[in-house]
């Protein structure tokens, strides 16, 4: 029997100044959430600095996107633009608000990232919510027809003083888009991030697609599905990852109906059936810029409207659970 030290002397003495190709991974909480990055390099002296490179873009995007940190960009837009006259933002935040606003257009205001105006008094960790009064009398500032952006001059402003935005409905996928862009100027070829519920696949697993689980959305310990992927994004929306039941026994989550200005529990036809109501919506597509707007606002929109929206936007599928916890995919994965 060798001693153990003699193995390890024995790698270091093969490996010394070679380069050895391995998987990397790390786990980080930013953003509100956990990322998980997990990616191949040929030569893993360069790992550090990739993850770094990676992580780092992450808690850039945190420090100018989050509406909790006083000196994000976010919040000097909700501090100011109310004010009404334009002020200037950077080519960054501009690009993502008018990303938004083409969804809210394509989505008949299902996303609309004013909901903030109410939604920012919700507290889901101390189980608070905006009262029914508050609510109705802030309805109709959460429109996002109140937000001026001039894309080209970069100037923003909000037709309503009350107005406020939030980005936690497309910071996210927009952020995994980022990352995969880094590994790719980094030379690497097969990575998996995820930031919570929106995750960016770059090439397969080597040899074996990726495996993503859908999770159960009543049951923390399982997975509903596996869905094999690969090159691609995918986003997921529920009623579970953010929530507290009130008083009513209701669960109060974090994803709201602009039109109620309450968390969405009906489609926006007020058709309460179990059957339309969705509790978990994932959408596949090429960029989680796109796939992660897209399942909150299909969560919104409810199962009829939300699938028949999927079906009319090329390059996209959808897995969605509804309130029966029966599962639905769009035509593409229907075989
Ligand atoms: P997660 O943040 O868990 O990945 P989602 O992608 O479903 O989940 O996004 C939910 C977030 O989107 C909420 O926490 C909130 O910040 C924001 N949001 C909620 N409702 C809307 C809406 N109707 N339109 C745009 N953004 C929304
Ligand atoms: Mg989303």
């Amino acid at each position: 029997m060798y001693p153990t030290r003699f193995f390890s002397l024995l790698a270091g003495l093969l490996f010394a100044g070679q380069a050895v190709a391995d998987w990397h991974y790390d786990k980080q909480a930013i953003m509100g959430t956990e990322v998980h990055l997990q990616f191949w390099v040929d030569d893993d002296s360069r790992a550090d600095e990739i993850n770094r490179a990676v992580m780092d873009e992450f808690r850039r995007i945190d420090n100018q996107l989050s509406p909790y940190k006083e000196r994000s960009e976010l919040s000097r837009v909700n501090r100011i633009a109310g004010e009404g006259s334009g002020l200037q933002i950077s080519a960054e935040l501009a690009e993502i608000i008018d990303k938004s606003l083409w969804y809210s257009k394509k989505t008949g205001g299902a996303f609309d990232i004013t909901f903030a105006t109410v939604g920012s008094l919700y507290d889901f960790r101390k189980g608070q919510q905006a009262d029914r009064k508050t609510t109705d009398a802030l309805l109709p500032a959460v429109n996002y027809r109140h937000i001026n952006l001039n894309k080209k001059a970069r100037t923003l402003a909000f037709s309503d003083p009350r107005t406020k935005i939030d980005l936690g409905g497309i910071a996210k996928g927009y952020a995994v888009d980022r990352a995969v862009a880094i590994l790719k100027r980094y030379g690497v070829h097969n990575a998996s991030v995820s930031a919570g519920g929106d995750a960016r696949l770059l090439g397969d697993k080597r040899g074996k697609p990726w495996l993503v689980g859908i999770r159960h959305p009543r049951d923390k310990s399982r997975n509903a599905a596996a869905i094999p992927l690969e090159n691609t994004a995918i986003s997921t929306s529920g009623d579970y990852e953010r929530f507290f039941i009130n008083d009513d026994q209701h669960r109060v989550h974090h994803i709201f109906n602009p039109a109620t200005g309450r968390p969405a529990e009906t489609d926006s036809s007020g058709d309460a059936s179990d059957s339309d109501k969705l509790i978990s919506v994932s959408i596949i597509g090429p960029e989680g810029f796109d796939t992660d707007p897209l399942s909150t606002s299909v969560f919104v929109l409810g199962k009829r409207k939300g699938l028949a929206l999927i079906e009319r936007l090329a390059g996209f599928e959808a897995i969605v659970i509804d309130a029966n916890h029966r599962m639905f995919f769009s035509s593409g994965l229907q075989q």
